[in-house]
């Protein structure tokens, strides 16, 4: 593992860089965008904040106007004048407020008595408004400066305005955006206020809102020196943001690259991409004196972690979800090698291991049916074995009671595997169909010395053969081994006595130099 890691190292530094660019470019982008959108929002954000106070602000206005109106009357004496004085001094807004009359004159202002006609445009404006109210922007007779004007009339035709430096209606605006933004609040088609020839940079984005009962409209402007001056500041975090990203991008690239080398995931792919192979042992027949059977196991050299025994790939198989995969992946290159050997194989037959409870699964009897119709070669010849590790359950039984049904139907004989080290118990075998029973090699290995053990396989012995089932003895490695497995009748041999399991090529070989007699 340490080599493998090692063996690694002087990739590090482009791993490194490679990453350390990666990351770069991802906090770049991440941040770039993140200020710009962020920027963009909260430019958004304040256009809307800086209508509704200028919103405010008109409404404010006019409350003021008709609070002196509400008081005043068609005369300018010294109430008036004082009424329009107070007005003014409290006013937030107006340098000067005036009243004019349903003839729209005015006539008097918190300076004393005036005659001012007020111009037809307005007029008309105020007429054609609904709440008689409206707002203008010209040059004041008193001050000669652009000047905002705000018009208010009662019902009964006596009206007030009130005049103020355009500045005071902005200033409402100014809170909100300066000195971030820039802007320029127009009325009509004359600017009120605009800050916008101050600005240094381009122009990043810009807002508009309108207050359409005024015909004011205010454009925001979000400059690009604002952008930069937010990017800067950032600065230090986007450092230790790329830090802590590079960082984690460099850990979960040796997490991967452990992974990808652990046996779990080299198991999972080769399963996948069926790059495991299947080795055979023949199984002799000790009357006839001749093979007429095989069983097929699974191999793997890995890369990695060399040879990988078979209980390893099965239980590795069976926790991955991938047992189903291996069985049929081992079936369809037994398949494959009848393909390849018809003749040689003609007369012999295969088993395949398989796990209890793919035979319990739905679909097992299907795709097997599935997997016999593209190999026609291996009906009459595929055989399943089974090894009865748990006990079934009440629910279980009956199901594989079933299951087994249909996969004889299919004409795929049947195995206990291992007999005598699961919970397969002689009751069990008179419940199932088997064909054959397979004596596991820890029986084997005992015999010949063990009187409790020659006795327990002689009754099994009977029993099988009052079931009509084949008896095959595992793991037989040793003459006296097969002798003490002839003296208890039973007829079929596996074991490395006569072979060990080998690759295709070499099983035929062998059968072809034991040819049957
Ligand atoms: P098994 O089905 O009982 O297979 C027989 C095992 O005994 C094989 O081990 C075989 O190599 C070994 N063997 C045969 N003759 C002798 C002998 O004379 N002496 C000794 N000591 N051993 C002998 P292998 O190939 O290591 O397989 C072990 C187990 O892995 C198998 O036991 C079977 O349960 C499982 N297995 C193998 N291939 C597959 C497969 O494709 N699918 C599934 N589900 N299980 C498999
Ligand atoms: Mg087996
Ligand atoms: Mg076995």
């Amino acid at each position: 593992m340490f080599k493998n890691i090692s063996a690694l190292m002087p990739s590090k530094k482009k791993v490194l860089s490679f990453y350390g660019l990666l990351s770069l470019l991802l906090i770049l982008t991440l941040f770039t965008l993140g200020l710009y959108l962020s920027l963009l929002n909260d430019l958004e954000n304040k256009t809307t904040a800086a209508k509704r106070a200028l919103s405010e602000r008109m409404d404010g206005i006019f409350t003021e106007l008709k609070q002196v109106t509400d008081d005043a009357d068609l005369s300018c004496d010294r109430d008036n004048i004082k009424l329009l004085r107070r007005a003014t001094f409290y006013s937030p807004t107006f340098k000067e407020i005036g009243l004019f009359n349903s003839n729209f004159k005015v006539y008097c202002s918190n300076l004393g008595p005036i005659n001012i006609k007020i111009y037809d445009s307005i007029i008309s404006r105020i007429k054609g408004s609904a709440d008689r109210k409206t707002v203008s922007l010209m040059r004041s007779n008193t001050l000669s400066e652009s000047t905002f004007f705000a018009f208010y009339q009662r019902s009964d035709g006596l009206g007030a305005n009130g005049l103020a430096p355009p500045d005071r209606i902005a200033i409402s605006v100014d809170i909100i955006l300066l000195p971030d933004y820039f802007y320029e609040l127009t009325l009509g088609k004359q600017i009120l206020s605009s800050n916008r020839e101050g600005i240094d940079s381009s122009v990043m984005a810009e807002q508009e809102a309108s207050l359409a009962d005024w015909s004011m409209s205010l454009v925001v402007l979000l400059p690009s020196s604002l952008y930069w001056r937010h990017f800067w500041s950032l600065l230090p975090v986007m450092l230790i943001c790329w830090a802590l990203l590079l960082a984690a991008f460099f850990i979960g690239h040796f997490v991967l690259v452990y992974y990808r080398r652990s046996l779990r995931h080299c198991i999972k792919r080769a399963i996948k991409s069926e790059t495991m192979e299947v080795h055979f042992q023949p199984i002799v027949s000790l009357n006839a004196g001749c093979f007429h059977e095989m069983e097929a196991l699974i191999r793997w050299r890995s890369f990695r972690h060399g040879q990988v025994s078979p209980l390893v790939i099965v239980d590795m198989a069976d926790r991955l979800g991938l047992i189903d995969d291996l069985t049929w992946m081992v079936i369809r290159k037994v398949g494959d090698f009848y393909r390849e050997y018809p003749e040689q194989l003609r007369n012999i037959k295969t088993a395949v291991n398989v796990d209890r409870h793919s035979l319990l699964k739905e679909g097992f009897a299907d795709t097997l049916a599935t997997i016999l119709e593209e190999y026609p070669e291996l009906k009459g010849r595929l055989g399943l074995e089974v090894t009865e590790t748990s006990a079934l359950n009440a629910v279980e039984l009956p199901l594989m009671v079933s299951r087994f049904e249909h996969i004889k139907a299919l004409g795929v004989g049947l195995s206990v595997d291992d007999f005598g080290t699961g919970y397969a118990g002689l009751d069990f075998l008179r419940r199932f169909p088997y064909d054959t029973l397979k004596l596991d090699q820890v029986f084997i290995a005992s015999l010949k010395d063990d009187q409790f053990t020659r006795q327990v396989l002689t009754s099994v012995t009977k029993l099988a053969k009052e079931l009509n089932m084949e008896l095959v003895a595992e793991g037989v490695e040793r003459e006296d081994q097969l002798n003490a497995v002839r003296e208890l009748g039973v007829d079929r041999v596996q074991g490395y006595y006569f072979c060990r399991p080998l690759p295709k090529e070499q099983v035929i070989a062998w059968f072809e130099e034991n040819t049957i007699k």
